[in-house]
Protein backbone atom coordinates (compact mmCIF):
# COMPACT_ATOMS: atom_id res chain seq x y z
CA UNK A 1 0.00 0.00 0.00
CA UNK A 2 2.89 2.57 0.96
CA UNK A 3 3.53 2.56 -2.66
CA UNK A 4 0.88 4.66 -3.58
CA UNK A 5 -0.21 6.78 -0.95
CA UNK A 6 0.90 10.37 -1.87
CA UNK A 7 -0.46 11.69 1.19
CA UNK A 8 2.07 10.07 3.85
CA UNK A 9 1.07 12.82 6.48
CA UNK A 10 -2.91 11.74 6.32
CA UNK A 11 -1.91 8.06 6.51
CA UNK A 12 0.56 8.96 9.44
CA UNK A 13 -2.58 10.61 11.59
CA UNK A 14 -4.62 7.45 10.69
CA UNK A 15 -2.23 5.14 12.39
CA UNK A 16 -1.17 7.65 15.27
CA UNK A 17 -5.57 6.93 16.00
CA UNK A 18 -5.89 3.36 16.52
CA UNK A 19 -9.23 2.81 16.20
CA UNK A 20 -8.53 0.35 13.52
CA UNK A 21 -6.40 -3.13 13.36
CA UNK A 22 -5.39 -5.36 10.29
CA UNK A 23 -9.02 -6.73 10.35
CA UNK A 24 -10.80 -3.33 10.75
CA UNK A 25 -12.33 -1.32 13.60
CA UNK A 26 -11.33 -2.38 16.91
CA UNK A 27 -14.58 -2.63 18.93
CA UNK A 28 -13.79 -5.34 21.37
CA UNK A 29 -12.40 -3.34 24.26
CA UNK A 30 -14.30 -5.30 27.11
CA UNK A 31 -12.14 -6.83 30.35
CA UNK A 32 -13.42 -9.04 32.98
CA UNK A 33 -14.25 -7.62 36.19
CA UNK A 34 -13.47 -3.96 34.57
CA UNK A 35 -16.06 -1.05 35.77
CA UNK A 36 -16.74 2.89 34.43
CA UNK A 37 -18.80 4.07 37.05
CA UNK A 38 -18.65 4.30 40.90
CA UNK A 39 -22.01 4.49 42.89
CA UNK A 40 -22.52 5.79 46.20
CA UNK A 41 -23.65 3.42 48.99
CA UNK A 42 -27.29 2.41 49.16
CA UNK A 43 -28.70 4.77 51.40
CA UNK A 44 -32.52 3.13 50.60
CA UNK A 45 -33.46 -0.52 51.96
CA UNK A 46 -32.63 -2.50 49.33
CA UNK A 47 -34.60 -4.25 47.04
CA UNK A 48 -34.48 -7.75 44.82
CA UNK A 49 -35.25 -7.34 40.62
CA UNK A 50 -37.51 -10.03 41.27
CA UNK A 51 -39.64 -8.04 43.28
CA UNK A 52 -39.42 -5.08 40.99
CA UNK A 53 -39.92 -6.28 37.55
CA UNK A 54 -41.94 -8.87 36.06
CA UNK A 55 -40.01 -12.20 35.42
CA UNK A 56 -41.43 -12.28 31.66
CA UNK A 57 -39.24 -9.16 31.43
CA UNK A 58 -36.60 -10.21 33.31
CA UNK A 59 -33.52 -12.61 31.78
CA UNK A 60 -31.16 -15.03 33.92
CA UNK A 61 -28.06 -13.99 31.76
CA UNK A 62 -26.74 -11.21 29.79
CA UNK A 63 -25.22 -12.32 26.91
CA UNK A 64 -22.54 -9.73 25.58
CA UNK A 65 -22.31 -8.07 28.61
CA UNK A 66 -19.65 -5.07 28.15
CA UNK A 67 -16.98 -4.50 30.86
CA UNK A 68 -14.99 -1.13 30.42
CA UNK A 69 -13.58 1.18 32.50
CA UNK A 70 -13.97 5.00 31.99
CA UNK A 71 -10.75 5.14 30.25
CA UNK A 72 -11.32 2.53 27.95
CA UNK A 73 -14.99 4.03 26.86
CA UNK A 74 -13.49 7.61 26.15
CA UNK A 75 -10.47 6.92 24.00
CA UNK A 76 -12.73 4.33 22.10
CA UNK A 77 -15.54 7.13 21.16
CA UNK A 78 -13.09 9.72 20.91
CA UNK A 79 -11.16 7.37 17.63
CA UNK A 80 -14.04 6.77 16.06
CA UNK A 81 -14.91 10.54 16.47
CA UNK A 82 -12.06 11.24 14.88
CA UNK A 83 -13.34 9.07 11.45
CA UNK A 84 -16.05 11.60 11.02
CA UNK A 85 -15.11 14.26 8.51
CA UNK A 86 -16.86 17.11 9.68
CA UNK A 87 -17.15 21.23 8.82
CA UNK A 88 -15.04 21.52 12.17
CA UNK A 89 -11.91 19.99 10.44
CA UNK A 90 -11.83 21.74 7.22
CA UNK A 91 -13.57 22.80 4.00
CA UNK A 92 -16.67 20.76 3.12
CA UNK A 93 -17.84 21.32 -0.46
CA UNK A 94 -20.55 19.28 -0.91
CA UNK A 95 -22.97 21.62 -3.33
CA UNK A 96 -26.67 22.41 -2.32
CA UNK A 97 -26.15 22.19 0.59
CA UNK A 98 -24.52 24.76 2.07
CA UNK A 99 -21.41 23.57 4.91
CA UNK A 100 -20.89 26.85 6.55
CA UNK A 101 -19.22 27.23 10.01
CA UNK A 102 -21.47 26.96 12.49
CA UNK A 103 -20.67 29.86 15.10
CA UNK A 104 -20.13 28.80 18.75
CA UNK A 105 -21.89 31.83 20.15
CA UNK A 106 -25.33 29.76 18.31
CA UNK A 107 -24.40 26.75 21.09
CA UNK A 108 -24.26 29.28 24.08
CA UNK A 109 -27.88 31.07 23.47
CA UNK A 110 -29.39 28.03 22.45
CA UNK A 111 -28.25 26.35 25.41
CA UNK A 112 -29.54 28.97 27.95
CA UNK A 113 -31.30 27.13 30.29
CA UNK A 114 -35.22 28.96 29.58
CA UNK A 115 -34.56 28.15 25.82
CA UNK A 116 -33.39 24.34 26.44
CA UNK A 117 -35.06 23.16 29.29
CA UNK A 118 -38.67 24.94 28.71
CA UNK A 119 -41.09 21.86 28.26
CA UNK A 120 -43.28 22.56 25.20
CA UNK A 121 -46.73 21.81 27.21
CA UNK A 122 -45.78 24.84 29.65
CA UNK A 123 -48.63 27.44 29.48
CA UNK A 124 -48.15 30.48 27.50
CA UNK A 125 -48.20 32.83 30.35
CA UNK A 126 -44.80 31.12 31.56
CA UNK A 127 -42.83 30.92 28.15
CA UNK A 128 -43.54 34.32 26.67
CA UNK A 129 -39.74 34.86 26.50
CA UNK A 130 -39.83 31.72 23.98
CA UNK A 131 -42.72 32.84 22.26
CA UNK A 132 -41.38 36.33 21.58
CA UNK A 133 -38.20 34.71 20.17
CA UNK A 134 -40.18 32.88 17.65
CA UNK A 135 -42.40 35.80 17.08
CA UNK A 136 -39.10 38.03 16.14
CA UNK A 137 -37.63 35.05 14.26
CA UNK A 138 -40.73 35.27 11.68
CA UNK A 139 -40.25 39.23 11.49
CA UNK A 140 -36.41 39.10 10.56
CA UNK A 141 -37.57 36.45 8.03
CA UNK A 142 -40.28 38.44 7.13
CA UNK A 143 -37.73 41.67 6.27
CA UNK A 144 -34.97 38.87 4.84
CA UNK A 145 -37.58 37.29 2.09
CA UNK A 146 -39.76 40.21 1.76
CA UNK A 147 -42.65 38.12 2.12
CA UNK A 148 -45.70 39.32 4.50
CA UNK A 149 -45.82 36.12 6.83
CA UNK A 150 -43.43 33.14 7.76
CA UNK A 151 -44.27 29.76 9.52
CA UNK A 152 -41.81 28.17 11.31
CA UNK A 153 -43.11 24.63 12.27
CA UNK A 154 -41.87 22.72 8.97
CA UNK A 155 -38.38 20.89 9.89
CA UNK A 156 -36.68 20.45 7.06
CA UNK A 157 -36.41 21.27 3.17
CA UNK A 158 -38.65 18.64 1.95
CA UNK A 159 -41.23 19.10 4.63
CA UNK A 160 -41.37 22.90 3.85
CA UNK A 161 -41.78 21.69 0.24
CA UNK A 162 -44.87 19.68 1.35
CA UNK A 163 -46.37 22.48 3.77
CA UNK A 164 -45.83 25.11 0.56
CA UNK A 165 -48.03 22.88 -1.73
CA UNK A 166 -50.72 22.10 0.31
CA UNK A 167 -51.14 25.56 1.12
CA UNK A 168 -51.13 25.72 -2.71
CA UNK A 169 -53.56 23.11 -3.06
CA UNK A 170 -56.24 24.26 -0.40
CA UNK A 171 -55.79 28.01 -1.76
CA UNK A 172 -56.79 26.43 -5.47
CA UNK A 173 -59.40 23.95 -3.89
CA UNK A 174 -60.94 26.49 -2.15
CA UNK A 175 -61.45 28.52 -5.61
CA UNK A 176 -62.73 24.95 -7.06
CA UNK A 177 -60.13 23.46 -9.18
CA UNK A 178 -57.11 22.24 -7.34
CA UNK A 179 -55.60 21.24 -10.47
CA UNK A 180 -53.55 18.26 -11.53
CA UNK A 181 -49.96 19.27 -12.23
CA UNK A 182 -46.94 20.91 -10.72
CA UNK A 183 -43.99 22.14 -13.33
CA UNK A 184 -40.69 21.39 -12.55
CA UNK A 185 -37.77 22.27 -14.04
CA UNK A 186 -35.11 19.69 -14.69
CA UNK A 187 -32.51 21.74 -12.74
CA UNK A 188 -34.62 20.37 -9.45
CA UNK A 189 -33.72 19.09 -6.42
CA UNK A 190 -34.83 15.85 -6.23
CA UNK A 191 -37.23 16.82 -3.24
CA UNK A 192 -38.97 18.91 -5.36
CA UNK A 193 -41.30 16.09 -7.56
CA UNK A 194 -41.42 13.71 -4.76
CA UNK A 195 -42.62 16.56 -2.39
CA UNK A 196 -45.39 17.78 -4.98
CA UNK A 197 -46.08 13.88 -5.76
CA UNK A 198 -46.92 13.11 -1.93
CA UNK A 199 -49.07 16.26 -2.11
CA UNK A 200 -51.42 14.60 -4.92
CA UNK A 201 -50.12 16.52 -7.53
CA UNK A 202 -48.59 15.12 -11.02
CA UNK A 203 -45.23 16.31 -12.26
CA UNK A 204 -44.39 17.58 -15.41
CA UNK A 205 -41.16 18.00 -16.35
CA UNK A 206 -39.38 22.00 -18.00
CA UNK A 207 -36.19 21.36 -19.98
CA UNK A 208 -33.25 23.72 -19.10
CA UNK A 209 -31.81 26.27 -21.72
CA UNK A 210 -28.07 26.33 -22.62
CA UNK A 211 -27.84 29.09 -20.44
CA UNK A 212 -28.90 26.25 -17.45
CA UNK A 213 -32.13 28.60 -17.06
CA UNK A 214 -35.82 28.39 -18.11
CA UNK A 215 -36.82 28.69 -21.07
CA UNK A 216 -39.77 31.27 -21.24
CA UNK A 217 -41.50 30.36 -24.52
CA UNK A 218 -41.82 26.47 -23.37
CA UNK A 219 -43.11 27.76 -19.56
CA UNK A 220 -45.93 29.82 -21.76
CA UNK A 221 -46.63 26.62 -23.85
CA UNK A 222 -46.68 24.41 -20.68
CA UNK A 223 -48.83 26.70 -17.95
CA UNK A 224 -52.63 25.78 -18.66
CA UNK A 225 -55.28 25.77 -16.53
CA UNK A 226 -54.84 22.13 -15.00
CA UNK A 227 -50.99 23.82 -13.76
CA UNK A 228 -51.10 24.65 -10.01
CA UNK A 229 -47.50 26.05 -9.52
CA UNK A 230 -44.12 26.24 -10.95
CA UNK A 231 -40.96 24.94 -8.79
CA UNK A 232 -38.19 26.63 -9.14
CA UNK A 233 -35.03 26.82 -7.32
CA UNK A 234 -33.38 30.40 -7.36
CA UNK A 235 -30.07 30.35 -7.86
CA UNK A 236 -31.01 26.90 -9.62
CA UNK A 237 -28.95 23.92 -8.80
CA UNK A 238 -26.04 25.10 -11.68
CA UNK A 239 -25.77 27.77 -9.06
CA UNK A 240 -27.34 30.67 -11.65
CA UNK A 241 -29.58 33.13 -11.44
CA UNK A 242 -32.99 32.88 -13.21
CA UNK A 243 -32.98 36.42 -14.40
CA UNK A 244 -36.22 36.45 -15.82
CA UNK A 245 -37.90 35.65 -12.44
CA UNK A 246 -40.03 38.27 -12.88
CA UNK A 247 -41.37 37.46 -16.21
CA UNK A 248 -41.94 33.63 -15.26
CA UNK A 249 -43.94 35.04 -12.06
CA UNK A 250 -45.98 36.88 -14.61
CA UNK A 251 -46.83 33.99 -17.05
CA UNK A 252 -47.75 31.68 -13.98
CA UNK A 253 -49.84 34.65 -12.11
CA UNK A 254 -52.46 35.35 -15.65
CA UNK A 255 -53.00 32.26 -15.95
CA UNK A 256 -54.14 31.68 -12.13
CA UNK A 257 -50.80 29.14 -11.03
CA UNK A 258 -48.82 29.94 -7.91
CA UNK A 259 -44.86 30.31 -8.05
CA UNK A 260 -43.19 28.50 -5.58
CA UNK A 261 -39.29 28.96 -5.05
CA UNK A 262 -36.87 26.43 -3.49
CA UNK A 263 -35.04 28.59 -1.71
CA UNK A 264 -32.20 26.14 0.03
CA UNK A 265 -29.79 28.48 -2.23
CA UNK A 266 -30.63 31.85 -0.15
CA UNK A 267 -26.99 31.75 1.03
CA UNK A 268 -26.39 33.38 -2.63
CA UNK A 269 -28.58 36.26 -2.19
CA UNK A 270 -29.25 37.00 1.25
CA UNK A 271 -29.28 40.66 1.82
CA UNK A 272 -29.13 41.55 -1.22
CA UNK A 273 -32.05 40.66 -3.36
CA UNK A 274 -36.01 39.68 -1.98
CA UNK A 275 -37.90 36.99 -2.93
CA UNK A 276 -41.26 38.83 -1.97
CA UNK A 277 -39.85 41.36 -4.91
CA UNK A 278 -39.68 38.99 -7.52
CA UNK A 279 -43.25 38.08 -7.85
CA UNK A 280 -42.52 34.53 -5.13
CA UNK A 281 -45.76 33.39 -3.70
CA UNK A 282 -44.17 31.38 -1.68
CA UNK A 283 -40.64 30.58 -0.57
CA UNK A 284 -38.80 28.72 2.02
CA UNK A 285 -35.54 28.77 3.58
CA UNK A 286 -33.25 26.44 5.00
CA UNK A 287 -32.21 27.75 8.14
CA UNK A 288 -29.65 24.44 8.66
CA UNK A 289 -28.25 26.10 5.45
CA UNK A 290 -28.13 29.59 5.39
CA UNK A 291 -28.40 30.36 8.64
CA UNK A 292 -26.14 28.78 10.48
CA UNK A 293 -27.23 25.55 12.30
CA UNK A 294 -25.53 22.48 12.07
CA UNK A 295 -26.37 20.10 10.01
CA UNK A 296 -26.03 16.47 8.18
CA UNK A 297 -26.97 13.07 8.23
CA UNK A 298 -30.66 13.61 8.44
CA UNK A 299 -30.94 17.01 10.60
CA UNK A 300 -32.17 18.61 13.15
CA UNK A 301 -33.56 21.13 10.44
CA UNK A 302 -35.94 23.97 10.23
CA UNK A 303 -37.71 24.76 7.01
CA UNK A 304 -39.64 28.75 7.46
CA UNK A 305 -41.98 28.89 4.82
CA UNK A 306 -42.73 32.93 4.05
CA UNK A 307 -45.99 33.59 1.63
CA UNK A 308 -47.64 36.19 0.13
CA UNK A 309 -50.41 37.66 1.14
CA UNK A 310 -53.30 35.47 -1.15
CA UNK A 311 -51.94 32.41 0.95
CA UNK A 312 -51.86 33.61 4.56
CA UNK A 313 -55.43 32.33 4.97
CA UNK A 314 -53.91 28.81 4.46
CA UNK A 315 -50.99 28.86 7.18
CA UNK A 316 -50.07 26.18 9.29
CA UNK A 317 -51.92 26.44 12.89
CA UNK A 318 -51.29 27.74 15.30
CA UNK A 319 -49.38 30.97 14.50
CA UNK A 320 -47.48 33.02 16.82
CA UNK A 321 -48.73 36.71 17.50
CA UNK A 322 -48.69 39.40 19.86
CA UNK A 323 -51.35 41.13 21.95
CA UNK A 324 -52.51 44.89 21.82
CA UNK A 325 -50.73 44.43 25.41
CA UNK A 326 -47.49 43.05 24.12
CA UNK A 327 -47.88 39.56 25.39
CA UNK A 328 -47.46 36.71 23.08
CA UNK A 329 -49.86 34.32 22.24
CA UNK A 330 -50.26 30.57 19.90
CA UNK A 331 -53.69 31.15 17.24
CA UNK A 332 -55.48 28.43 16.53
CA UNK A 333 -58.48 30.30 15.34
CA UNK A 334 -57.54 30.02 11.28
CA UNK A 335 -60.97 28.28 9.64
CA UNK A 336 -59.10 27.65 6.41
CA UNK A 337 -55.49 26.58 7.67
CA UNK A 338 -54.01 23.59 6.00
CA UNK A 339 -53.44 22.62 10.27
CA UNK A 340 -50.74 21.71 11.98
CA UNK A 341 -47.38 20.12 9.69
CA UNK A 342 -45.21 19.61 13.09
CA UNK A 343 -46.00 19.07 16.81
CA UNK A 344 -45.50 22.26 18.96
CA UNK A 345 -42.99 24.66 17.55
CA UNK A 346 -40.98 23.14 15.08
CA UNK A 347 -37.28 22.49 16.14
CA UNK A 348 -37.25 25.26 18.52
CA UNK A 349 -33.10 24.87 19.46
CA UNK A 350 -32.58 24.95 15.71
CA UNK A 351 -34.63 28.22 15.48
CA UNK A 352 -32.83 29.85 18.89
CA UNK A 353 -29.99 29.12 16.90
CA UNK A 354 -30.76 30.91 13.28
CA UNK A 355 -32.28 34.05 15.77
CA UNK A 356 -29.08 34.31 17.29
CA UNK A 357 -27.14 34.06 13.86
CA UNK A 358 -29.14 37.00 12.11
CA UNK A 359 -28.76 38.98 15.17
CA UNK A 360 -24.90 38.23 15.51
CA UNK A 361 -24.58 39.02 11.77
CA UNK A 362 -27.01 41.98 11.12
CA UNK A 363 -28.14 43.24 7.82
CA UNK A 364 -24.55 44.02 6.95
CA UNK A 365 -23.15 41.47 7.84
CA UNK A 366 -25.83 38.95 6.34
CA UNK A 367 -25.10 40.74 3.22
CA UNK A 368 -21.61 40.62 3.47
CA UNK A 369 -22.59 36.56 3.84
CA UNK A 370 -23.98 36.30 0.12
CA UNK A 371 -21.19 38.60 -1.19
CA UNK A 372 -18.29 36.37 0.25
CA UNK A 373 -20.15 33.15 -0.60
CA UNK A 374 -20.79 34.08 -4.34
CA UNK A 375 -16.56 35.74 -4.52
CA UNK A 376 -15.49 32.12 -2.79
CA UNK A 377 -17.33 29.99 -5.57
CA UNK A 378 -16.21 32.40 -8.15
CA UNK A 379 -12.34 31.89 -7.16
CA UNK A 380 -12.91 28.27 -7.10
CA UNK A 381 -14.63 28.45 -10.90
CA UNK A 382 -11.39 30.93 -11.81
CA UNK A 383 -9.07 28.48 -10.59
CA UNK A 384 -10.37 25.37 -11.85
CA UNK A 385 -11.70 26.34 -15.06
CA UNK A 386 -8.79 25.29 -17.14
CA UNK A 387 -8.30 21.95 -15.55
CA UNK A 388 -12.17 20.92 -15.42
CA UNK A 389 -14.86 21.13 -17.69
CA UNK A 390 -17.73 23.95 -16.88
CA UNK A 391 -20.81 22.86 -18.75
CA UNK A 392 -22.22 25.99 -18.49
CA UNK A 393 -20.74 28.62 -18.79
CA UNK A 394 -23.17 31.43 -17.11
CA UNK A 395 -21.96 33.72 -14.40
CA UNK A 396 -22.22 30.97 -11.06
CA UNK A 397 -23.54 32.38 -7.55
CA UNK A 398 -23.04 30.27 -4.65
CA UNK A 399 -21.78 27.47 -6.40
CA UNK A 400 -19.87 26.34 -9.24
CA UNK A 401 -20.31 22.76 -11.60
CA UNK A 402 -17.84 21.07 -13.12
CA UNK A 403 -18.23 18.18 -15.19
CA UNK A 404 -14.97 15.12 -15.82
CA UNK A 405 -15.74 15.73 -19.86
CA UNK A 406 -11.80 16.44 -20.02
CA UNK A 407 -10.89 12.92 -17.72
CA UNK A 408 -12.76 10.76 -19.19
CA UNK A 409 -10.92 9.87 -22.80
CA UNK A 410 -8.43 8.39 -19.67
CA UNK A 411 -11.52 6.84 -18.05
CA UNK A 412 -10.96 8.88 -15.04
CA UNK A 413 -14.52 9.41 -14.12
CA UNK A 414 -16.37 12.24 -11.36
CA UNK A 415 -16.26 9.41 -8.75
CA UNK A 416 -12.89 8.80 -9.04
CA UNK A 417 -11.33 12.33 -8.81
CA UNK A 418 -14.09 12.76 -5.36
CA UNK A 419 -12.66 9.29 -4.31
CA UNK A 420 -8.84 10.72 -4.81
CA UNK A 421 -9.93 14.03 -3.18
CA UNK A 422 -10.80 11.87 0.05
CA UNK A 423 -6.50 11.21 0.14
CA UNK A 424 -6.01 14.96 -0.10
CA UNK A 425 -8.12 15.35 3.00
CA UNK A 426 -11.11 16.87 1.61
CA UNK A 427 -14.57 15.65 1.72
CA UNK A 428 -15.62 15.51 -1.93
CA UNK A 429 -18.14 17.57 -3.37
CA UNK A 430 -21.56 16.97 -4.71
CA UNK A 431 -21.44 14.74 -7.35
CA UNK A 432 -24.00 13.50 -10.46
CA UNK A 433 -26.26 16.05 -9.52
CA UNK A 434 -27.72 18.03 -11.23
CA UNK A 435 -28.91 15.49 -13.65
CA UNK A 436 -28.91 17.70 -16.26
CA UNK A 437 -25.00 17.58 -16.14
CA UNK A 438 -23.21 13.97 -16.95
CA UNK A 439 -20.26 13.36 -14.69
CA UNK A 440 -20.94 16.71 -12.43
CA UNK A 441 -18.91 17.93 -9.72
CA UNK A 442 -20.58 20.78 -8.00
CA UNK A 443 -18.82 22.85 -5.13
CA UNK A 444 -20.04 24.98 -2.92
CA UNK A 445 -17.19 26.78 -0.65
CA UNK A 446 -19.70 29.13 1.27
CA UNK A 447 -18.58 32.41 2.46
CA UNK A 448 -16.47 30.74 6.04
CA UNK A 449 -13.58 29.48 4.48
CA UNK A 450 -10.37 31.18 4.10
CA UNK A 451 -8.38 32.00 1.07
CA UNK A 452 -5.42 28.95 2.42
CA UNK A 453 -8.33 26.70 2.50
CA UNK A 454 -9.95 27.63 -1.13
CA UNK A 455 -6.11 27.28 -2.10
CA UNK A 456 -5.31 24.13 -0.75
CA UNK A 457 -8.77 22.37 -2.17
CA UNK A 458 -7.69 24.15 -5.67
CA UNK A 459 -4.26 22.53 -5.07
CA UNK A 460 -5.23 19.29 -4.87
CA UNK A 461 -8.13 19.54 -7.42
CA UNK A 462 -5.53 20.67 -10.22
CA UNK A 463 -2.89 17.64 -8.57
CA UNK A 464 -5.41 15.44 -9.35
CA UNK A 465 -5.92 16.28 -13.07
CA UNK A 466 -2.61 16.24 -13.45
CA UNK A 467 -2.44 12.70 -11.95
CA UNK A 468 -5.21 11.62 -14.49
CA UNK A 469 -3.10 12.63 -17.05
CA UNK A 470 0.19 10.89 -15.72
CA UNK A 471 -1.32 8.10 -13.23
CA UNK A 472 -4.65 7.58 -14.01
CA UNK A 473 -4.76 3.95 -12.25
CA UNK A 474 -3.79 5.82 -9.02
CA UNK A 475 -6.89 8.30 -9.24
CA UNK A 476 -9.32 5.12 -10.44
CA UNK A 477 -8.06 2.90 -7.13
CA UNK A 478 -8.51 5.92 -4.69
CA UNK A 479 -8.76 6.71 -2.08
CA UNK A 480 -5.46 5.05 -0.47
CA UNK A 481 -5.55 6.56 3.47
CA UNK A 482 -9.15 5.92 4.06
CA UNK A 483 -9.93 3.30 6.76
CA UNK A 484 -12.00 1.45 4.23
CA UNK A 485 -11.52 1.84 0.37
CA UNK A 486 -14.90 1.84 -2.05
CA UNK A 487 -18.33 1.09 -0.05
CA UNK A 488 -21.21 -0.59 -2.05
CA UNK A 489 -23.00 2.66 -1.81
CA UNK A 490 -26.40 1.62 -2.71
CA UNK A 491 -25.80 -1.52 0.32
CA UNK A 492 -24.20 0.95 2.43
CA UNK A 493 -27.47 2.98 2.41
CA UNK A 494 -29.94 0.09 2.48
CA UNK A 495 -28.15 -2.02 4.86
CA UNK A 496 -26.40 -0.74 6.94
CA UNK A 497 -24.72 -2.71 10.10
CA UNK A 498 -25.58 -1.02 12.64
CA UNK A 499 -24.10 -3.02 15.31
CA UNK A 500 -20.66 -4.90 15.98
CA UNK A 501 -20.86 -8.28 16.13
CA UNK A 502 -18.07 -10.77 17.39
C1 LIG B 1 -30.99 20.93 0.63
C2 LIG B 1 -31.97 21.20 -0.43
C3 LIG B 1 -33.28 20.70 -0.34
C4 LIG B 1 -33.74 19.76 0.74
O1 LIG B 1 -33.57 20.19 2.04
P1 LIG B 1 -33.54 19.14 3.24
O2 LIG B 1 -33.51 19.97 4.47
O3 LIG B 1 -32.31 18.31 3.05
O4 LIG B 1 -34.80 18.31 3.14
C5 LIG B 1 -34.16 21.06 -1.34
N1 LIG B 1 -33.79 21.84 -2.37
C6 LIG B 1 -32.53 22.31 -2.50
C7 LIG B 1 -32.17 23.19 -3.67
C8 LIG B 1 -31.57 22.01 -1.53
O5 LIG B 1 -30.32 22.46 -1.66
Amino acid sequence: MSTIIEKPEAAAKLAAAPAFNREGLIFEHSKKGRRGYSLPALDVPRRELSDLLPAELRRDTIDDECEVSEVDVIRHFTRLSKLNVSIDAGLYPLGSCTMKHNPRINEEIARIGGFAQSHPMQPEDQVQGNLELLWNLEQSLKEILGMPRVTLQPVAGAHRELTGILMIHKALATGGNARKYILIPDSAHGTNPASANFAGYGIRELKSNSRGTLDLDLLEKQVDEDVAALMITVPNTLGVFEDQITAIAGILHRKGAYLYCDGANLNSFVGIARPGDMGIDVIHSNLHKTFSTPHGGGGPGAGPVGVSERLIPFLPTPTIEKGDDGSFFLDYNHAASIGRVRAFNGNFGVLVRALTYMRSMGPTGLRRVAQLAVLNANYIRARLKAAYHLPYDAPSLHEVVFSDRNQTSRDVHTLDIAKRLMDYGFHPPTIYFPLIVAGALMIEPTETEPKEELDAFCDAMLAIATECEERPELVRSAPHTTPVRRLDEARAARQPILRWKP
